[in-house]
């Protein structure tokens, strides 16, 4: 804790000098506490009301400030300006988490983790908000609420439950890629630190000459990927239940900056109507081999926060933060969450969220909005309507312009996405668990499914577990069922 600047007389949330932290106002030594000692009701009232509700998803976070730097000449697939130039240094800030436990709970629980950054560019904040997997669960952002809800908690007991769980995911075959590297040892990272981060869904870029390309972020740990074993977690969440928000503090404050190496997959625009899978499905990532990863920059975390609530608690991510040069996709997963991001924010901490130190942009903010709850920054005596004949600001269609893409003219429905030629749920999950795991990343595997399908999962369910895997790879469904002693 930072000494105090001015320790000597506590007053009250009004500035006036406090009677006392020890005795309330009553009538006698023994009598009443009288209402009207509003210091003490004050302290009880601002008390009751210290928290903002806790994130839906992502609610345990642990955050960090630092910077980006461009290491490499990226200006042929964007003009973003916060990448435009080698050297070019970017104040950010980030935050990690997990998706399904509460604020609490133990941080080396297998789930996913959030990757959530924010660029605090010189044209506006650009915010990243990603995981440590390159895929999710799903493609049509219609099943993410039964998705979350099917990994939180049953709604009579309060219990987790495996078996919703698994009754969710064998359910809906598109999350067999992500269920896959969720039960590999990626599902239990050792630090946060040593997780890479994903854009996960595809974005857009555009150059200086109006030129458009698809790309895919990849922050790639340069302490090394490293992940606990499910016993290890499990250890670890008894001992340290914040152990990952620990190690992390602990290593900025010991000088022991983490970093991670931005690579990014560039695909031509043309070639995404003719690639061989969906290039915008979020159960998919592209083969490296067919896009090989540029390197881009580098992101340092060199500083840790000051006080938890106002940085990581308060601070908040949204996909619709672009800045000119970056743009969105057909993704229909990342268009769900450009509204779904900013609407959780507003009702979490409130209107004007944007405007608390965090969340503000560093650059001048030239916005019409006005007003509103707790509305710090105003318009002073400057016009509050647009267009107007007092000076105000304009909007600029070439600066702000939207990034587009081609739409097929069709009617109006309820569409899965048009097949390309390899398009299933199947291939990329069998790839990763034949070509790219080791024996010991395979036997972990298995095992890691086989212990969480058996902790309180139905026979029915159980037997669905076994179906699902055996469409990715029959060694691998056969050895599920043998440890699940399914007949
Ligand atoms: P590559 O052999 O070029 O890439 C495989 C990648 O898999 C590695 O670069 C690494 O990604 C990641 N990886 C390594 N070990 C594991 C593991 N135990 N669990 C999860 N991921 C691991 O092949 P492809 O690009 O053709 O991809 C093959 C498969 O690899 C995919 O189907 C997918 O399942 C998986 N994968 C692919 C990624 C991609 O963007 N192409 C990213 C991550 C996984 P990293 O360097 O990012 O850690």
């Amino acid at each position: 804790m930072s000494e105090n600047v001015n320790p000597s007389v506590t007053t009250t949330d009004a500035g006036i000098p406090a009677p006392s932290d020890e005795f309330s106002l009553t009538v006698g030594p023994g009598g009443p506490v009288v209402l009207h000692d509003s210091y003490v009701v004050q302290k009880m009232q601002q008390f009751n009301r210290e928290r903002v509700p806790e994130r839906v998803v992502h609610a345990k976070g642990s955050g960090a400030h630092g910077y980006f730097e461009v290491t490499a000449d990226v200006t042929w697939f964007t003009k973003a300006n916060f990448l435009g130039e080698i050297g070019r240094r970017t104040e950010m800030f980030a935050r990690f988490s997990t998706v399904a436990g509460e604020q609490g709970y133990p941080d080396t629980v297998r789930d996913p983790r959030g990757f959530a950054l924010k660029f605090y560019t010189a044209d506006g904040n650009f915010d990243m908000v990603g995981n440590n997997t390159p895929v999710f669960f799903m493609r049509d952002p219609s099943k993410f609420q039964d998705f979350i809800r099917s990994q939180k908690r049953l709604p009579d007991s309060g219990l987790r439950s495996n078996d919703m769980q698994w009754d969710y995911w064998t359910l809906s075959p598109e999350s067999t890629h992500q269920v896959m590297i969720l039960m590999s040892d990626r599902g239990t990272p050792r630090s946060l630190r040593t997780m890479n981060g994903y854009s996960s869904h595809t974005y857009s870029t555009i150059n200086a000459a109006g030129e458009r390309f698809w790309v895919k972020w990849h922050f790639k740990t340069e302490q090394g990927a490293d992940n606990f074993a499910d016993d290890e977690a499990k250890a670890m969440a008894a001992k340290d239940p914040d152990y990952h928000r620990r190690d992390l503090r602990d290593a900025i404050q010991s000088g022991n900056l983490p970093s991670w190496r931005l690579e990014m997959q560039v695909m031509p625009f043309a070639d995404a109507a003719g690639y061989r899978f969906n290039p915008f499905d979020l159960t998919k990532i592209w083969p490296h081999e067919d896009y090989p990863p540029v390197t881009v920059g580098r992101m340092v975390l060199d500083r840790n926060p000051g006080n938890y609530f106002a940085e990581v608690e308060q601070s908040s991510f949204s996909p619709a933060n672009m800045v000119p040069g970056i743009g969105l996709s057909p993704d229909k997963m990342l268009l769900g969450r450009v509204f779904s991001y900013h609407d959780t924010h507003l009702h979490r901490i409130g209107t004007n969220y944007q405007q608390l130190p965090i969340n503000a942009s560093k650059v001048p903010v030239h916005s019409y909005s006005k007003d509103g709850s707790m509305a710090y920054r105003h318009s002073g005596d400057q016009p509050v309507y647009a267009p107007n004949s007092y000076g105000g600001p304009q909007a600029d269609p070439i600066a702000g312009a939207d990034l587009t893409w081609w739409i097929d003219s069709g009617e109006l429905g309820r569409y899965a996405y048009e097949a390309h030629a390899e398009d299933d749920d199947v291939t990329q999950p069998g790839t990763l668990y034949r070509d790219v795991m080791d024996d010991v990343a395979r036997d972990h595997l298995i095992a890691n499914i086989i212990g969480h399908a058996s902790d309180g999962v139905s026979a029915d369910v159980r037997r669905r577990v076994v179906e699902y895997w055996q469409a990715v790879d029959t060694d691998l469904g056969a050895r599920i069922k043998v440890g699940l002693g399914v007949a």
